[in-house]
């Protein structure tokens, strides 16, 4: 279904610093930023649903039982969840974006080593090595 039109204008790419090639910066920009695009995507949509949910529920609010609601508020909060993972996400992937236009992307944010490439596969928008992020996710808990 992933439609890639991503032919980004590779401004920047010869700025990067380290061992990247400049094809293998075009290649990271064109997943990054079919990612992000299609985090967007479905950013919007979870909007889209959000909306509808809440109509439903104003439109519904005068007949409700306490069970009803209940439902409904767990229902809500899911939705929530998920439209502030997807932003995260999204955000993520920007991030990573810009960092590769500074051609800082691939060393960590935390202790600036670089993140190891197995890593930025499976994660392309990592801007942090497993430590730090570790690290970060213990303080932000
Ligand atoms: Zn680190």
């Amino acid at each position: 279904m992933l439609v890639n039109g991503a032919v980004v204008a590779g401004k920047g790419a010869g700025t990067a610093k380290g061992l990247r090639s400049v094809e293998e910066i075009e290649q990271i920009r064109v997943i990054l930023q079919s990612r992000f695009e299609e985090l967007n995507t479905e950013y919007e949509e979870a909007v889209a649903q959000n909306t509808r949910l809440r109509l439903v529920e104003i439109g519904d609010a005068a007949g409700d039982d306490q069970a009803d609601s209940g439902s409904k508020t767990a229902e809500r909060d899911a939705a929530t969840s998920l439209l502030r993972t997807l932003l995260d996400r999204r955000t993520q992937a920007e991030h990573a974006l810009h960092r590769l236009d500074e051609g800082t992307y691939g060393n960590c944010e935390g202790c600036s080593n670089p993140i190891p490439v197995e890593r930025l596969e499976v994660f392309p928008s990592a801007t942090t090595c497993v430590n730090c992020k570790q690290v970060r996710e213990r303080r932000a808990s």
